[in-house]
């Protein structure tokens, strides 16, 4: 590993750092250290520091703004990319948009809103980037990336590139190829639509408050942490379990909203996961449901 450190400061790829807390890189403010995480300064550096540890054989993890992911309390093994300041070019025509895997869903659907173009209403309040959005098909109200993302390119680890249109992306709920073949979103063109650019920012706003009105926005969390079981809610199925304000350590189930584990404070990566276990647990005791997370759980297995 110090040769590799050594090489990655020698090829000048921007900010390296040697085991950096990642709880300062997740929204729920949990997460041990990463053995080095490099904030690559642009998408050469980007590509050199895969092209480096790909050379040396040794694993990274991609991180994007870190806001679906419960990473281990020991951290992680090898090399972490935090790709979210780095990948952030926007160009607009017309109603096409090209726009680099780092950038800010939510600045960029406040930016898209302000020109009149309409297709990220939903995004309005997703604190993930463009690249994590396309990974997991982000979405909500009824919405989701598949709904506009035209193509997107991607990187493989030996280093070749490949556009691939809406339909290879393979998007169902909350899942895209990128989770099984391992590829990088490096940049996503989405087909916007023109429109009413107050009613456009008025559906933003809309949808923000009744984000304020019915999720916890006063501490750290990772959004919902089951998906659906459908056709049911995983909400309601945790409330109905009686589970509200049900805390261990410093992980509690939100009174807000049942789908959210909080942070009260101090959480660690292992108070959620047995809070998750006892979920899963009780739901199924209650109503023979299986719920599955819809968070990333990452332990060493990078
Ligand atoms: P990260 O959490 O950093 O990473 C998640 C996964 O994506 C990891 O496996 C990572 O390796 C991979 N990844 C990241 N970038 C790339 C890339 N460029 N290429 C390939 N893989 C990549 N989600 C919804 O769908 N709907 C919601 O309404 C919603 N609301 C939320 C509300 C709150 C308050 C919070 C905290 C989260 C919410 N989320 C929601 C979850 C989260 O914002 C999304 O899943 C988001 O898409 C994750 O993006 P990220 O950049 O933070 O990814």
């Amino acid at each position: 590993m110090d040769r590799l450190i050594k090489e990655l400061q020698r090829a000048n790829i921007g900010q390296l750092k040697e085991q950096e807390p990642l709880a300062n890189h997740t929204t729920w403010k949990i997460g041990g250290p990463a053995r080095v995480l490099v904030i690559p300064k642009d998408i050469d550096s980007f590509i050199t520091t895969l092209k480096i540890t790909s050379e040396g054989k040794v694993p990274v993890f991609i991180i994007g703004r870190g806001s679906n992911l419960l990473i281990s309390d020991e951290g992680l093994e090898g090399v972490v990319i935090k790709i979210s300041d780095c990948l952030d070019h926007l160009e607009v025509n017309d109603e096409e948009v090209r726009v680099g895997a780092g950038f800010s869903l939510i600045k960029l659907a406040t930016i898209l809103s302000k020109q009149g173009l309409s297709g990220l209403e939903f995004a309005g309040g997703i604190p993930g980037s463009v690249g994590g959005a396309v990974f997991m098909n982000a979405g909500a109200h009824k919405s989701d990336i598949s709904k506009i993302l035209m193509k997107a390119r991607v990187l493989y680890p030996d280093g070749t590139t490949q556009w691939y249109s809406n339909e290879e992306m393979e998007f169902s709920y909350r899942t895209s190829r990128l989770q099984r073949d391992k590829g990088i979103c490096l940049e996503a063109v989405f087909q916007m639509k023109k429109g009413d650019r107050e009613e456009i920012v008025a559906e933003i706003q809309k949808n923000k408050e009744y984000r304020k009105k019915t999720q916890p926005w006063d501490y750290p969390c990772c959004g919902s942490v089951f998906r659906n079981p459908l056709p049911h809610h995983a909400g309601k199925l945790i409330e109905e379990a009686g589970l509200k304000g049900f805390t261990i350590g410093g992980a509690q189930v939100s009174t807000m909203h049942a789908n959210f584990i909080v942070n009260v404070g101090g959480a660690k990566a292992s108070d959620v996961l047995q809070l998750i276990d006892h979920i899963k647990a009780e739901v199924y005791r209650k109503f023979q449901v299986e719920m599955e997370t819809e968070v990333e759980l990452v332990k060493n297995r990078i």
